[in-house]
């Protein structure tokens, strides 16, 4: 079967990867499941810290597990690690179940956020340490070490750096030569746990595109924990939204903005307005509800919804248009007025209420053309019905809900 680091990693180290799963193993083909989680729970005594947790991994993809601080996802990286047992369900490494493996037979390698180099190694025997271990020379082939030290080290675009120590590098530099270590013995997975936490803003801005690009390059399978939304999105193929040990939907980046699944998930990832409301009935394509002191068309979500049930609007800021002057066409659309404006930039963030008291936030852009607004100024609001989307009903979080659920977590 082809293996997909021997077709992306240059070289002819096909019989290079040891299948450290367990008997059997075999490499698996991009797009198969690498990873298997199979209807994984965890518990601390009575503490239930991961329910139920059912998905795959597929070989090559760049997978994130995001949620807020205590919901489980440190808890599910650790256990497909090895550092963890599932208190029931099972968890397989390329089709091989690994429950009761120990962590250093696995095929598989973490990235910390306090990750630790050789301080008396050069950049280059601190790669090289890993596979100077596995004594990978003797099984296969004099000159396979310099081989994999050197083409790590170019992909991390270290090069020129071989020779220093790591106090030498700046954080950057240095989290690269974690990652070049972590991948030399060619995984199957790498498991990267909050790595750029410790880096200031900028420089994580800037290693999230490396990441990306060395997990392209390199086509390992990235298992990736964050309680970052911006961090998941930009590198991510597919996202695990986790919330209190649930898992509560994976898709890709787009669909979990677009769509998701529950209230939780779209106060998690972006902004958005959402409001409690009743689904009065189907009409064709669209969702009838009783929302905001007036009935409005939406978008149907994945949970049907009956008659007379209650359920939750959402719109995105940026979907929502706003005018003096009542909108012409087939939008949903609500009168409001205006309380707060602030200039963010590329977007006004305008907030509003509507007739029943509920706030409404539109980001308004430019191209609105919106005539200089007001606090108390009368305006209506308006978006297409296909912009926004009907969720279950659930409590929807207040202010105070979101800080608590994006402050970051404590420093170790
Ligand atoms: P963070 O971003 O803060 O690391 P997380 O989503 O990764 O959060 P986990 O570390 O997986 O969360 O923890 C999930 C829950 O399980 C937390 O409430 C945590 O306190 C608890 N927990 C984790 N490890 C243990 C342990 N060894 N013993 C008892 N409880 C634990």
């Amino acid at each position: 079967m082809p293996n997909t680091r021997e077709v992306v990693l240059s070289g002819t180290h096909g019989s290079a990867v040891e299948s450290t799963t367990g008997e059997g193993a075999v490499p698996v083909e991009a797009g198969q499941p690498v990873i298997e989680i199979d209807h994984v729970t965890k518990r601390f005594d009575d503490y239930l810290a991961v329910a139920d947790a059912d998905f795959s991994i597929a070989s090559g993809e760049f997978f994130s597990m995001l949620g807020p601080s205590g919901c489980g996802k440190t808890t599910t990286l650790r256990m497909i690690a090895g550092f963890e047992t599932p208190t029931e369900g099972a968890i397989r490494l390329e089709g091989v179940d690994v429950s009761s493996v120990s962590p250093h037979k696995r095929n598989v390698n973490t990235v910390f956020q306090h990750y630790a180099l050789f301080p008396h190694m050069t950049v280059w025997d601190n790669v090289a340490y890993g596979p100077r271990s596995k004594k990978i020379d003797k099984t296969l082939g004099k000159g396979e070490v310099k081989r994999r030290v050197d083409e790590l080290l170019e992909i991390v675009r270290l090069t020129d750096f071989a020779k220093r120590k790591p106090a030498q590098l700046s954080g950057g530099q240095q989290q690269r030569v974690a990652l070049a270590r972590a991948l030399v013995n060619y995984p199957s997975a790498l498991l990267l746990d909050e790595p750029l936490g410790a880096l200031d803003l900028k420089l994580r801005h800037a290693m999230q595109f490396e990441l990306k690009r060395i997990q392209r390059e390199v086509g390992i399978t990235f298992v990736y924990v964050t309680h970052d939304q911006e961090e998941a999105l930009t590198m991510s193929d597919r996202i695990a939204v986790m919330n209190a040990g649930n898992v509560e939907q994976i898709g890709s980046p787009t669909e979990i903005y677009d769509r998701p699944a529950t209230v939780f998930v779209a106060s998690f990832i972006g902004q958005a307005n959402l409001w409690p409301g009743k689904q009065i009935r189907m009409d064709g394509d669209l969702a009838e509800l009783s929302v905001l002191g007036t009935t409005l068309r939406a978008r149907p979500g994945d949970t049907a919804i009956e008659a007379g049930g209650h359920a939750t609007l959402m719109v995105r800021p940026e979907r929502v248009r706003v005018s003096v002057d009542p909108p012409e066409g087939d939008v949903a659309t609500v009168a409001a007025t205006v309380t707060d404006l602030t200039f963010q930039g590329p977007v006004v963030r305008l907030s509003m209420d509507a007739p029943d008291g509920s706030p409404i936030v539109a980001h308004v852009g430019t191209e609105q053309n919106l005539p200089l607004l007001r606090p108390g100024d009368r305006v209506h609001v308006a978006w297409a019905p296909d912009a926004s989307l009907v969720l279950p009903a659930a409590d929807i979080p207040t202010t105070e809900d979101l800080e608590e659920m994006f402050d970051a977590p404590p420093e170790p």
